[in-house]
């Protein structure tokens, strides 16, 4: 059983508790999620984190209360070889800690730098990792779970996800951008010439949110045991 916690700070996290589930099914694994409100929630039994998308400062002002952001940050440091998967604001707080902490990834990171909320918008972006396929013939995509309004996750398939140079359906929601210029982490996502997903290591940070497209990809790479 994998224990996979998601930071409750503030954003789209049930979403990703949603999508780590599909991505569970898909690859036949049984997980638990843990739920990090408090600095106590966060412990070395964690396999992997998720740091969701939502509004940074925002996060770091409530995270103030209970400590939950440096005892994240802490637990990355401590914990290298574990996967950390960043969304959004999630991967400007991997680029950016604040207090002192040397970052995560070594991209600058921009906030809000598509421009206001209603210039947010969905474009299919190249992907360039590896990640295990679903197990779909044990789990046909009738048996992926409901959601809380009991509908069943639209799975946007954009392209050939087997690994590799594929595609996915990227949501950009007043997205960050990365400095593409001064990118030194490994690149493995792209709109255009854009850099929109990098990994250090067992550290991905993205600019979009996977999480509301139906389609588990990253949160498969997450679980799998390969980075
Ligand atoms: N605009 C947000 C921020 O600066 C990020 C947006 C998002 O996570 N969708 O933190």
């Amino acid at each position: 059983m994998l224990s996979v916690g998601i930071a409750m700070i503030q954003g789209a996290r049930h979403e990703h508790g949603q999508a780590v589930q599909q991505a569970a099914e898909e690859l036949g694994l049984e997980i638990e999620i843990i739920y990090l409100r408090e600095q106590d929630d966060v412990s070395n039994e964690l396999d992997c984190i998720i740091l969701p998308g939502g509004e940074s400062t925002t996060m770091r002002l409530v995270s103030t209360n209970h400590n939950v952001l440096p005892a994240i940050f802490d637990w990355i440091k401590e914990n290298p070889e574990k996967k950390v998967l960043g969304t959004c604001a999630g991967a400007i707080l991997l680029s950016n800690p604040g207090d002192g902490i040397e970052p995560f990834i070594q991209t600058g990171i921009s906030r809000n730098a598509w421009g206001r909320q209603r210039m947010s918008f969905e474009a299919e972006i190249d992907v360039d990792l590896h990640v295990k396929e679903p197990d779909l013939e044990s789990k046909p995509l009738s048996q992926l779970p409901l959601d809380k309004d009991d509908h069943r996750p639209l799975v946007v398939r954009t392209g050939d996800h087997d690994g590799f140079e594929g595609s996915f359906n990227g949501v950009f929601i007043r997205a960050p951008r990365f400095d593409s210029e001064s990118c030194t982490d490994q690149v493995i996502a792209k709109l255009g010439e854009e850099v929109v997903g990098v990994k250090s290591g067992n550290i991905l940070a993205l600019t979009f949110h996977p999480e509301l497209t139906g389609d588990a990809f990253f949160h498969r790479w997450l679980l799998q045991n390969e980075s």
